[in-house]
């Protein structure tokens, strides 16, 4: 394979600091081939998701700080261009189309990562937060943990399952569901929800998707939804689902709300044994349940974070065979500030992808 020729800047999303607003430039550093070590690669980007973390990222909003200044982005799909010397084992080449997650690297040897739990490896690299994000015309990522493309499958179409898909996979795989099960899914018309509601439906389940407006109800209910709950109009929400569900309760719920109104009583909607999973990352909230009903009705609350990179392999498998399909609009680089005022309204029904430019 012929080498790339790799520019020395790019366009480039960048915060200064927390709570900054965006900056975009048009001379941000692009590494060469020769200063990437070992195990890193240099990807350059046809496209990038925007996920409601990236929100939290700019805005600073969670305990752990972010790196500043940053260029966020954790949902890309691009060309590998370069990979560092002395890189053993790759399981990648450059030419080869992959996609950039949330879990940018990991160590692949402690006990986290050998339990198959690399997302909490104490050593792990997360794109657009602790190292730059796809944000960037090109990223610099690590062969171990970016993910193959499968041919055909359009990259901006692929672009929002690396973290939205990827997590909201995790979330039901380990929901304690079977086929036919009801499962509450508040936040469902935003990017993680709509997926939700689709992986949920893969995985036989019958859906009750909460969240508010028009656009939002169309989008969830074209996708398979079964029933859906406006939290905006509803009078009582656990009313709602209990008569949905027989007066039993729903048996999973997985809040992917950005706020800590969509935890609130899940506990009570939830049938005995049912499973709350947590997935949805309001920074400073905290999880209100009752004890006595949580023991009473012996309720599992279980936080669900990203995916490994089985469970990206998997989520994009199923999306690339069509069975899941993002639901996006598609705009540039240069719209992110936008893109984030919508977030923050709540406007933007499914997933926003960036084209870079080429
Ligand atoms: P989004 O803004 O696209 O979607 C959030 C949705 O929640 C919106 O449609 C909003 O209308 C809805 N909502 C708000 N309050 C609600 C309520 N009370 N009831 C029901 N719906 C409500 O955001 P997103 O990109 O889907 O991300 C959602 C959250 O998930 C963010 O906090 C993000 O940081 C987090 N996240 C977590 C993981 C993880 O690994 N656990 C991975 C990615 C994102
Ligand atoms: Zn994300």
């Amino acid at each position: 394979m012929a080498a790339f020729t790799i520019p020395n800047t790019q366009h480039a999303a960048v915060v200064p600091h927390s709570g900054d607003a965006i900056e975009i430039k048009t001379d941000f550093p692009v590494k060469t081939q020769a200063e990437l070590a070992p195990g890193e690669c240099l990807v350059k980007l046809h496209c990038t998701g925007v996920c409601h973390t990236d929100l939290h990222a700019a805005m600073g909003d969670w305990p752990i700080p972010p790196k500043t200044p940053l260029v966020g982005g954790h949902e890309g799909v691009g060309i590998i261009v370069a990979i560092g010397d002395n890189t053993s084992h790759s399981p990648v080449k450059v030419g080869d189309r992959v996609g950039i997650k949330w879990l940018a690297d990991s160590c692949l040897n402690c006990e986290q990562c050998r339990k198959g739990r690399e997302q909490t490896c104490v050593e792990a690299k997360l794109s657009g937060y602790t190292v730059d994000g796809t944000f960037q015309q090109y990223v610099v990522s690590y062969v171990n943990h970016v993910t193959k493309i499968p041919d055909g499958f359009d990259s901006n179409a692929a672009a929002s399952i690396l973290c939205a898909g990827v997590t909201v996979y995790r979330a039901i795989k380990y929901s304690q569901t079977t086929p036919g099960d009801w499962i509450v899914l508040p936040g469902a018309g935003g990017g993680l929800g709509h997926l939700a509601v689709q992986y949920a439906k893969v995985a036989g389940l019958r859906v009750i998707a909460v969240d508010t407006g028009a656009d939002k109800k169309a989008l969830c209910l074209s996708l398979g939804a079964d029933k859906w709950i406006d939290f905006k109009e509803s009078k009582d929400i656990v009313a709602d689902i209990l008569a949905i569900t027989d007066g039993l309760g729903a048996h999973s719920a997985v809040v992917t709300a950005a706020s800590s109104s969509g935890y609130k009583q899940a506990i009570e909607y939830l049938r005995n044994g049912g499973t709350l999973m947590a997935v949805g990352l309001p920074g400073k909230a905290t999880l209100e349940a009752s004890i006595f009903f949580t023991v009473f009705k012996s309720i599992s609350i279980l936080g669900s974070y990203v995916g490994n990179r089985q469970d990206a392999a998997e989520a994009i498998d199923i999306a690339a065979r069509g069975q899941v399909k993002c639901s996006f609009a598609l705009k540039q680089l240069s719209d992110l500030s936008a893109v984030y005022e919508g977030m923050t309204k709540g406007t933007v029904a499914g997933r926003i992808v960036l084209e870079m430019p080429q």
